[in-house]
């Protein structure tokens, strides 16, 4: 039987490559027809065909507080009344980078002085980079296996996300002398870290780390991982680079950064980078960090970045809302929710018998299928991950939308509510046995 979306991705096929603006999307790993939807409203999204479903994808992360907050669509009309785009600098931009700076604080802990904002969280990673290399005047860029920063060139060699569900080695089309820019390092392993930079210490710019490994399923960095990376990153003149796009102002009101530090692993990044929750849905992203550091881009530095819509009015209306209504009681939500789906979730697939764990990094989690949490991409990629795709299908079909790939987290907002939650928790034990029997 063939519905709407059936239609619409035949439809899309003939006129976008593989029906899709993001590959992700395109349900390759699980297969069938990716679910086309018409809105989003709290915990639940809606397809072509007028079904709906409780929703753990949240745009993959933005929709802290659940799908179109009432507050933040009103801020966003108030400034499309007033202009879509000035190419102008705006007070509303000042206010956010202000906000940025003064959240991501933990006692003395101050690591950001000054935020460029761009777009996406590619261009993020891709102009911290270029400033890493700038400030430091060496090439060689430092990143682990399965993490995903994006995708500019130097950083698809073993990328997560699509690059990992999609089995990819990298990226066709990115010349060889850029990919040797890039050693890839096994994740959480600092004896790969220290051996990197005694043979190449005078060469490289940066380590690039995501904050808590997200893009190849979730994977928490080491206790001591990250601290250890800035470390040795900084004993030989190197910049640590920390990648919280998916985790900033998500896991934490000061990000992954914050939740370690509050922990008592305080460690000084040079840069970080942030996308998706401090755009509240909307392109906007962006680089943040020491004044030293951030002063070398373009008009005060050599280091040019630069971006028509950077720093959008709509944009910035949406982050600054977002960002004003994430109270601490807004993660403590999204926390308790993330517990009761995470352990749902596991009971679900111990009494279905299938082998699991279920990796967390604060209130990110999801789902490996092997009997030890995977610390790096071998690990995750060693999972019986064909059991993946009958279970997403069967919380499909009960109407819960999961990320269509055993290699990405699952999120929840501050708008899952009982009803949300328990229409989950129903739904999970038919699915732990459409996994058992794969
Ligand atoms: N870094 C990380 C850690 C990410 O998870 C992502 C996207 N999932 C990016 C960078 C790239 O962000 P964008 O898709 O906005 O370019």
């Amino acid at each position: 039987m063939t519905d709407r979306n059936d239609e619409l991705f035949e439809r899309a096929r003939a006129v976008i490559p593989g029906g899709v603006n993001s590959p992700v999307r395109a349900y390759g790993s699980v297969g069938g027809t990716p679910r086309f939807l018409v809105s989003a409203r709290g915990p639940i999204v809606t397809d072509a065909a007028g079904t709906d479903y409780v929703d753990l994808v949240a745009s993959w992360g933005p929709a802290l507080l659940g799908h179109a907050h009432p507050e933040v669509v009103e801020a966003v009309q108030a400034a499309a009344s007033r202009g879509l785009s000035f190419g102008a600098p705006t007070g509303a931009e000042v206010e956010l980078a202000d906000l940025i700076a003064s959240r991501v604080v933990v006692g003395d802990a101050r690591p950001i002085e000054r935020v460029r904002l761009v777009s996406t969280g590619t261009e993020a990673t891709m102009t911290a980079i270029r400033l890493a290399r700038g400030v430091t005047g060496r090439d060689l860029l430092v990143k682990f296996a399965g993490h995903y920063h994006g995708h500019s060139d130097g950083l698809l060699a073993a990328a997560g996300s699509g690059v990992a569900t999609l089995a990819l080695p990298g990226s066709a089309g990115v010349p060889a002398p850029i990919a040797a820019q890039t050693m890839v390092l096994p994740y959480n392993d600092l004896d790969a870290v220290r051996a990197a930079f005694e043979t190449h210490g005078g060469d490289i710019a940066a380590v690039i780390v995501e904050a808590a490994a997200a893009n190849m399923g979730v994977v928490a960095p080491l206790p001591g991982f990250n601290a250890a990376l800035a470390e040795i990153a900084h004993a030989h003149g190197a910049l640590l680079i920390v990648d919280e796009v998916l985790t900033g102002f998500r896991v934490h009101p000061a990000g992954f950064w914050g939740l370690q530090a509050s922990q008592g692993e305080v460690y000084t990044p040079d840069i970080l980078t942030y996308g998706k929750v401090v755009g509240g849905g909307m392109p906007l992203a962006a680089l943040a960090g020491r004044a030293d550091v951030m002063e070398h881009l373009a008009p005060t530095g050599p280091v040019y970045q630069a971006g028509t819509l950077s720093g959008n009015p709509l944009s910035v209306a949406a982050g600054l809302t977002t960002l004003r209504l994430a109270t601490p009681e807004v993660y403590e939500r999204v926390d308790a929710a993330a517990s009761v789906v995470a352990s749902a979730l596991s009971d679900a697939l111990t009494a279905a018998g299938v082998v699991h764990t279920v990796p967390r990094a604060g209130s990110l989690f999801g789902v490996a299928f092997s009997a030890d949490a995977p610390r790096d991409y071998a690990g995750a990629l060693g999972q019986e991950s064909w059991r993946y795709p009958p279970f997403f299908h069967a919380m499909l079909d009960a109407g819960v939308s999961l990320p269509p790939s055993v290699f990405e987290a699952w999120f929840l907002t501050a708008a899952h509510d009982d009803d949300a939650l328990g229409h989950i928790v129903e739904a999970l034990p038919a699915a732990a046995r459409a996994a058992a029997q794969a």
